[in-house]
């Protein structure tokens, strides 16, 4: 307290604030949505001070359009909700207002410090509390990048700017506010969040930002898998996940991050086809098409999958068993560090499941895949694979040739039945339990 204090009498706490005019950074008022407008003036209107913060404002004045608007205000929690017809509290660490306003909802904050010499830390220097309340520049110096701190008040058309974001953004470099290596230490993943930003921004990671990443890497594995989660989601589906991975590895962070990356990005062959299902990813992103998140991860997983399931075959186990140990195998480890959601990684089992059945293309077997729930993410996926050379691509084309036949083309391309298959059935029905695989 007394620190805080005398760096406050000291003016150590905030940077020299300027508030820059419209003419020198050029955002209009109009450039916000409806909803981001309306809620800064209802506040405005009851006394408050109220701005539009962070990502939105960011992304306005390099001409991006903003996924959401964040409003940061001096009013409290309970001053907020009242002024509007259909407002919540939300969260239970740090308490925010959404307000829904047609089919928006804008998330509105109130201004908090985040004092490192008084926050809690753990011993790695992790802030685990940050939830007081305070000024507007103690709200600016708590996050995390310059360009992600300022302020634009929609009354007047000014930028606040305490640490010469604007500068920045113009330089085109990301540059975190303070002393990179506290920072990365109070909040790892903020190391994550530089990357991504990077990629998706086009900027360049200064070098003070990007040097101490690569000794820090290993502090990834103390955030909890269900942050890192939604931050590789937002990573993987920013539309640009492709350079971020390439980025990640630049900078020494797919280390340890994922376990999946360290070893597939080193087999070609995985290499390839995680770079095919990205390079997709991004395209359907940038196109506004939907993109599945279980697809995606169930992509980036496949050749852990198949390494582990050719494994287990080698070592005697039957086929499909074997397939479906070496998915438990794999979901348990990446579940631990990435808190993949069930209902993702149901799916996903869906999708590896069914490729070995693509293998059957004779009987009643192809007509029965094509009906199933998911034949269409899985043969998306056995697309994938085919254009990663890792099946042959004649076999992709039987299928889209299958889905799209008549009845009588259909019957006309079914293989026959071979006869070995059979045999080796009605030697397993007689010896139900197989021989105990040899422990992984
Ligand atoms: P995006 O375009 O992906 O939404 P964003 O910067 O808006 O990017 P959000 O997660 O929406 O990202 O965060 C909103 C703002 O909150 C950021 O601009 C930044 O000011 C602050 N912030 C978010 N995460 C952190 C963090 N880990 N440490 C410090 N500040 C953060
Ligand atoms: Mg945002």
């Amino acid at each position: 307290m007394i620190k805080r204090f005398i760096r406050r009498v000291l003016g150590l706490s905030a940077n020299h604030v300027e508030r820059v005019p419209r003419q020198r950074h050029g955002l209009a008022r109009d450039a916000l949505s409806p909803a981001a407008a309306k809620v800064c003036a209802v506040l405005r209107e009851a006394g408050f001070a109220s701005y539009v913060v962070g990502g939105a404002v960011r992304d306005l004045l390099l001409g991006i359009v903003p996924t959401d608007f964040d409003i940061a205000t001096d009013a409290r929690p309970e001053q907020v909700k009242p002024l509007f017809r259909r407002a919540l509290i939300i969260g239970r660490r740090f308490r925010l207002v959404h307000v829904m306003m047609g089919p928006e909802t804008v998330e509105v904050s109130t201004f908090r410090a985040a004092d490192p010499d008084t926050a809690e830390k753990d011993e790695h220097g992790r802030v685990l509390r940050d939830n007081v309340f305070g000024t507007q520049a103690e709200d600016a110096r708590r996050r995390d990048f310059t360009v992600n701190a300022l302020y634009f008040d929609p009354a007047t058309e000014e930028v606040v700017d305490f640490h010469g974001g604007l500068a920045d953004l113009k330089k085109r470099v990301l540059r975190v506010i303070g002393e990179p290596v506290t920072r990365y230490r109070e909040d790892p993943i903020r190391m994550l969040r530089g990357v991504r930003l990077s990629a998706k921004l086009g900027l360049r990671l200064d070098a003070a930002t990007r040097e101490p990443i690569r000794e820090l890497a290993p502090l990834m594995e103390r955030v909890p898998p269900a942050r890192l989660f939604d931050e590789m989601l937002k990573l993987l589906l920013s539309g640009h996940a492709s350079a971020c991975l390439r980025q990640l590895r630049e900078v020494g962070l797919h280390k340890g991050l994922l376990p999946l990356l360290d070893v597939i990005l080193e087999q070609p062959l995985g290499e390839r086809f995680v770079t095919l299902a990205l390079a997709q990813t991004d395209e359907r992103v940038l196109a506004e098409r939907p993109v599945s998140p279980a697809f995606l991860f169930a992509a980036l997983l496949w050749h852990e999958v198949l390494a582990a399931w050719r494994g287990r075959e080698a070592r005697g186990e039957r086929s499909i068993p074997a397939l479906e140990n070496a998915m438990d195998e794999v979901l348990d480890t990446q579940c631990a560090k990435l808190a993949i959601t069930r209902k993702l990684t149901a799916t996903m089992r869906e999708v590896w499941g069914m490729q070995p059945r693509f293998e059957l293309r004779s009987g009643q077997r192809p007509y029965r895949l094509v009906e199933a729930p998911r034949f269409r993410m899985a043969y998306d996926f056995l697309a994938l694979r085919a254009a990663s050379g890792e099946v042959p691509a004649e076999f992709e084309a039987w299928w889209r040739a299958f889905q799209a036949a008549d009845a009588d083309t259909r019957k006309a391309m079914l293989l026959p039945e071979t006869g070995p298959r059979k045999r080796r059935r009605r030697r397993r029905k007689k010896r139900p339990a197989a021989p105990t695989p040899a422990p992984a």
